[in-house]
């Protein structure tokens, strides 16, 4: 069938096609350093690694470039307020590369433990100013600038597409356009390209360019730095639903507005994690960071697997009592991935390999029942990366009984490497304890089996004798959609 993928850009599902057979070039917006990442934020990043992954899974060599915004952002997206990272530094008297060091280093160890894989580039816009000045003197030559009060600005009705992302025409923008604050704009979706006269006289970071001493607009610099990487067009470009209105369509206007012609081929954005309340922001007092859920005593993975859970598309609430249920699910499919690890012997335990469909079909016997999970997992992550008909398709690999065990982790392996959950390697970790500190472990999930193993007979006098020994032994048992988990009380 192929990998669909929704774009923004028409609204509709395609066939992805790269521009070059076998390689695709992908840009997703990176952190704003001057917070910590909110649970929110990190959504966008599991939803950019899973894609990255799912492409590896179907045989892509994929280039993902994330910029790091250490300057330029202010606090509204459309040129008023304060830059976000010099009001920080401003606060906490420090200057703003200590801030974007300190908040880089965090958001990457965040990332680490959401098994976010790194980027193969990541890219700071303070290293690549004189990238955006280049860009912006093409802009200008293609005559879609002008200077007012000191900034240079894009001029928005010289691009006849401007507002196609977002679905809003020119015409729309202009008649319904709100009061802005900056009176040098001639229409006031006009962007600034170009800061060199600011509120702040005493801006941190400056820099020499033919429009004067001055600073950047944040939209360039995706632009600019997706131009240096993966060149004048690229396959895919993401980020949250936040950034269509503004941030992309500005960087459509100055890309298309320097090149000519079409920029990406496909746009792709994540929804929102909200919380029960309405929108997570980190003014609101609602901001919980990963740092947050791991005090409550979850894992990062935990997280990871209650995002995959909902289709990247949906919006999705947080509630403490849905992390609980994606700990108990995740914990369950881990002991009894422990318990197929044990079957097979120990020389089949989870390694780092990432192998892709074609790979994982190739390692498995003709006629493997194993194989329609893997094809229906392949065809569930091809339809726009439905991660919850994968996991289900994860969940039911490892419960059928049926198949070999060698077999379910040949499967196992590439799909696991696909979700970027890391069961099999949290799997080896518990059943090496399960061997060496806990034979008892051994025991009672051998006599959870038996009880479902009864149940499934509908020989409920042995299951609940089974559940009643557990029981009297201090052992809980906790039956959910994907099977049973124990603990001990
Ligand atoms: P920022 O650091 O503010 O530029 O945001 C980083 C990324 O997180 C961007 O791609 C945003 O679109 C995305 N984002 C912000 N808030 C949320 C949220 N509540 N849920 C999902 N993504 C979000
Ligand atoms: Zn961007």
């Amino acid at each position: 069938m192929g990998l669909r993928l929704y774009n923004t850009m028409g609204r509709k599902l395609e066939d992805f096609e790269p521009i070059t057979p076998g390689k695709v070039g992908f840009y997703g917006c990176g952190p704003t350093v001057y917070n910590y990442a909110h649970i929110g934020n990190l959504r966008a990043y599991v939803f950019q690694d899973t894609l990255t992954r799912v492409l590896r899974y179907l045989g892509y060599a994929v280039s993902h470039v994330m910029n790091v915004t250490d300057i330029g952002h202010l606090t509204d997206d459309a040129d008023s307020g304060e830059d976000k990272m010099v009001l920080t530094a401003e606060e906490r008297g420090q200057s703003v590369l200590d801030i974007a060091r300190f908040y880089t280093d965090a958001f990457f160890a965040d990332t680490d433990r959401l098994g976010i894989l790194r980027p193969s580039v990541v890219c700071k816009a303070t290293e690549h100013v004189a990238d955006m000045i280049e860009l912006i003197k093409r802009i200008e030559a293609n005559g879609h600038t002008y200077s007012a009060g000191g900034n240079l600005y894009f001029d928005i009705s010289t691009f006849p597409d401007y507002g196609k992302l977002a679905l809003a025409n020119l015409d729309d923008l202009k008649a319904g356009a709100r009061i802005d604050v900056d009176g040098n704009k001639r229409n006031p979706h006009d962007f600034v390209l170009w800061f060199t006269k600011s509120k702040y006289e005493n801006h941190a970071l400056v820099w020499d360019s033919p429009w004067g001493r001055g600073y950047p607009g944040w939209h360039i610099e995706c632009s600019a730095m997706s131009m240096r990487y993966l060149g004048e067009r690229i396959d895919i470009h993401t980020g949250g639903i936040d950034h269509i209105s503004i941030h992309h369509t500005n960087e459509i206007a100055q890309s298309e507005g320097a090149t000519g012609s079409r920029w990406v081929n496909y746009w792709l954005h994540n929804e929102f994690l909200v919380l029960d309340k309405g929108k997570m922001s980190k003014s609101s007092g609602s901001f919980l960071t990963l740092q947050t859920l791991v005090d409550r005593g979850y894992d990062p993975l935990d997280y990871r697997y209650f995002l995959l859970g909902a289709h990247y598309r949906s919006q999705v609430a947080f509630s403490w009592e849905s992390m609980d249920g994606a700990r108990s699910s995740r914990k369950n499919l881990v002991q009894r991935i422990a318990r197929i690890l044990a079957a097979e012997g120990s020389a089949a335990g989870g390694t780092d390999a990432a192998p892709t469909h074609a790979e994982a079909v190739a390692a498995l016997p003709a006629g493997s029942p194993a194989l329609p999970y893997l094809e229906r997992f392949r065809e569930a992550v091809e339809q726009d990366l439905s991660t919850p008909r994968a996991l289900s398709e994860l969940q039911g690999l490892v419960r059928d009984q049926a198949i070999p065990p060698r077999d379910t982790l040949v499967a196992l392996r590439a799909m696991d490497a696909t979700l970027g959950l890391s069961l099999l390697a949290a799997a080896k970790e518990s059943a090496g304890a399960d061997q060496q500190d806990d034979p008892e472990a051994a025991r009672i999930s051998a006599l959870v089996d038996e009880r479902n193993a009864a149940k499934k007979a509908k020989n409920y006098a042995r299951a609940d004798e089974i559940r009643n020994q557990l029981k009297a032994e201090g052992v809980i048992l906790e039956d959910g959609p994907s099977g049973t988990a124990w603990r001990r009380a």
